[in-house]
């Protein structure tokens, strides 16, 4: 089995080896590697992970679908575990606690973003827990399919104690993701939001905006995911591909969020937006085909959007909401050795409505 050192072979920096799940290539399948971790610094917490999410994005990232993927890739960006080492510094959790891991592990913590709670627009860049720059080792930053991970106390959640801990672990992607732009826009009772896609990201979409008050209608190419949507809260499901359930729609929504993974025709979701509305893209990166037609946004003031996970104090926001009014997602537990038939199933849109791997697995 080969290990993946840090790359300056730099002994100032303390690593240790632990266990992960990975790719070497974008097509090959993800397999059992070896990785470094820091040792834990002053301001570092080590957490034992217990259960991760597996998000769109980290089958992406695996399969280089944006570019600039380094190799050997570990993804996996919804991390649920246990503390099992603090640093001296540390102050926000002690050894025994749960805690909880999204997407970003660092920004500079300094720019105007950084100082506004922003830190996924960090304007010198934030550092990603996977497919980032570790600026403690030198190499990159490997993810949540592995034994442990070490991070900055700043980037590190409390997790409620009331709630299913595996179920918790999407919180920390598709939860924020689809609960910023929920905020952004000031959704709440009254407001009238669309989702577009159920999946990890369109179902806690509907759970927050339901949980804020909001009318929810959920815009889907999957007939037989009606039912599962009026039980997750949405008031009413509209099949996308049906012009005369588009039309019953039109000019109706305050926000759409639209999830969809790849490139779609977004100008009939606009026709549906209310004057001043807001179709926010969260899923899919790259230009759109067709191209945007501005009549309809012009003539009514529509915005086109897009929006980047959320930051640590956001997320935080988030997990004490779900905490309070007992929000978990819907998970299906699979084990990490599972983890190419779970891409597959995912790309077949055969996820219902997230899978969580139990990493107790990877001692399989
Ligand atoms: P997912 O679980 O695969 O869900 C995507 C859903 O979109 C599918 O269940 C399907 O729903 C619909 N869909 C899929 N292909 C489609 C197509 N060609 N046309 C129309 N609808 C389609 O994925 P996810 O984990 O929710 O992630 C969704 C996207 O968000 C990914 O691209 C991911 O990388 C991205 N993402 C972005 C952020 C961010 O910060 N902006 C964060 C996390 C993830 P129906 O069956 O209902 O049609
Ligand atoms: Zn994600």
């Amino acid at each position: 089995m080969k290990y993946y050192f840090n790359k300056n072979n730099d002994k100032s920096m303390e690593a240790k080896n632990i266990t992960a799940y990975g790719t070497e290539a974008a097509d090959a399948p993800l397999k059992q590697m070896n990785i470094q971790r820091r040792e834990v610094t002053a301001k570092d917490i080590e957490i034992e992970i217990l259960f991760c999410g597996v998000c769109h994005s980290d089958l992406h990232t695996a399969r280089n679908d944006w570019g600039g993927t380094i190799y050997p890739a570990v993804p996996g960006h919804e991390i649920v575990g246990k503390v099992t080492k603090v640093g001296s510094g540390v102050t926000k959790l002690k050894v025994g606690d749960f805690a909880g891991v999204g997407c970003l592990v660092d920004s500079c913590r300094e720019c105007e973003s950084c100082r506004h709670d922003l830190e996924q627009y960090c304007l010198n860049g934030f550092t990603g827990t996977y497919n980032g720059k570790d600026t403690h080792l030198g190499m990159q930053t490997f993810g949540g399919y592995s034994e442990k991970v070490v991070v900055d106390e700043h980037f590190v959640l409390k997790v409620p104690s009331n709630l299913d801990l595996a179920a918790v672990a999407p919180l920390l992607c598709a939860g924020i993701t689809t609960w910023s732009p929920l905020r952004h826009w000031k959704v709440g009772k009254g407001t009238k939001v669309a989702v577009v896609g159920l999946g990890g990201l369109g179902h806690m979409a509907i759970k927050l905006a339901k949980g804020l008050g909001a009318e929810v209608t959920l815009f889907s190419r999957t007939p037989d995911k009606k039912q599962d949507a009026l039980d997750l809260g949405a008031n009413e499901v509209i099949i996308s591909t049906d012009n005369a359930q588009m039309k019953s729609v039109n000019g109706k929504f305050d926000l759409i969020i639209d999830t969809v993974p790849s490139v779609h025709n977004v100008n009939p979701y606009i026709s549906t937006l209310n004057i001043s509305g807001t179709l926010v893209l969260v899923g899919y990166l790259g230009g759109l085909e067709p191209i945007l037609n501005t009549v309809p946004m012009i003539l009514g003031r529509k915005s086109v959007a897009g929006s980047v996970i959320g930051g640590i104090a956001e997320t935080q926001e988030l997990l004490d909401f779900c905490g309070k009014h007992n929000i978990v997602s819907e998970i299906e537990k699979i084990d990490m050795q599972d983890i190419n038939e779970a891409y597959e199933r995912m790309l077949k849109s055969d996820v219902r409505y997230r899978f969580v791997i139990d990493m107790a697995s990877l001692k399989k």
